[in-house]
């Protein structure tokens, strides 16, 4: 296992920053929002203006640019809608290891597995049940799942676990994804959470790990993550069980 270079974030922090992202999640949605319609209508501009000039106006270059800059700009905002959008869908009561044998995480296990990675999960037939929106969830796992692909440019191991926790205030379920990536600084590991905090440039939104972490909260859970720079990133999430 990789050492561990940073404490886990503390309680105290963790109910500090769930309030903030709260708070912030509303504000945002909120831009978002009102962003929407003029990101449209400039949308359809930019479309008019596209197709009212020459084939081989060198204006093309700055229409092309401005396109991928607004569709930028849309894809943050739905981003930051999606923050406190009430789900539509119900909750359910599931196995914890019935999240990794969904058919979308299956299917993106097996695409790593072609890809050249080595995919290892590790759970049993069962474990605690939880209460949860299993597919926002699925999104969550995935979300971490792609994080890991692209911090093993070189390719690595992916490791899955599902453990059941007993504890005096009733089971808890431990999801844990391990990658033998770049790893992440002292210095990056404070921000990772926060919205926009991003290492991969342009094209990413750094927004992946504040939704994820907003959305774990919801459910009464923690996320902590355990890393070391050059050697790998565990991310572990914990949920409170249901107790039969
Ligand atoms: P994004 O993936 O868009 O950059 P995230 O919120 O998902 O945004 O992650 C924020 C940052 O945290 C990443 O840019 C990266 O620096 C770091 N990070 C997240 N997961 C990992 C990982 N498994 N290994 C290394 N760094 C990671
Ligand atoms: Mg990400």
């Amino acid at each position: 296992m990789v050492e561990d270079v940073t404490e886990q974030m503390r309680i105290g922090d963790r109910m500090h920053r769930a309030e903030q992202l709260s708070a912030m999640g509303l504000l945002a949605a909120g831009v978002a929002y009102e962003l929407k319609m003029p990101l449209n209508l400039m949308t359809v501009d930019l479309n008019f203006v596209e197709n009212n000039i020459a084939e081989d106006s060198p204006m093309r270059d700055y229409v092309n640019s401005m396109k991928d800059e607004l569709s930028r700009m849309k894809q943050i905002s739905e981003h930051l809608l999606n923050l406190s959008k009430p789900e539509d869908s119900e909750q359910e009561v599931f196995e914890a290891h019935k999240l990794i044998t969904s058919h979308p995480i299956q299917i993106t296990l097996n695409r790593l597995q072609k890809n050249g990675f080595n995919v290892v999960t590790h759970y049993s037939d069962n474990t605690v049940k939880i209460r949860a929106i299993k597919n926002q969830l699925v999104q969550v796992l995935l979300h971490l799942i792609a994080n890991a692909e692209e911090a093993m440019p070189e390719k690595g191991t992916l490791r899955i676990s599902v453990d059941t926790l007993e504890t005096a205030n009733g089971p808890y379920a431990s999801i844990s994804i391990e990658d033998t990536g770049i790893g992440i600084s002292k210095e990056n590991i404070k921000k990772i959470f926060e919205p926009f905090f991003t290492t991969k440039g342009e094209k990413s939104t750094g927004l992946g790990l504040m939704v994820t972490y907003s959305t774990i909260e919801t459910l009464g859970g923690t996320i902590g993550v355990k890393s070391k720079p050059g050697e790998g990133t565990t991310f572990r999430i914990v949920l409170p069980g249901v107790r039969e």
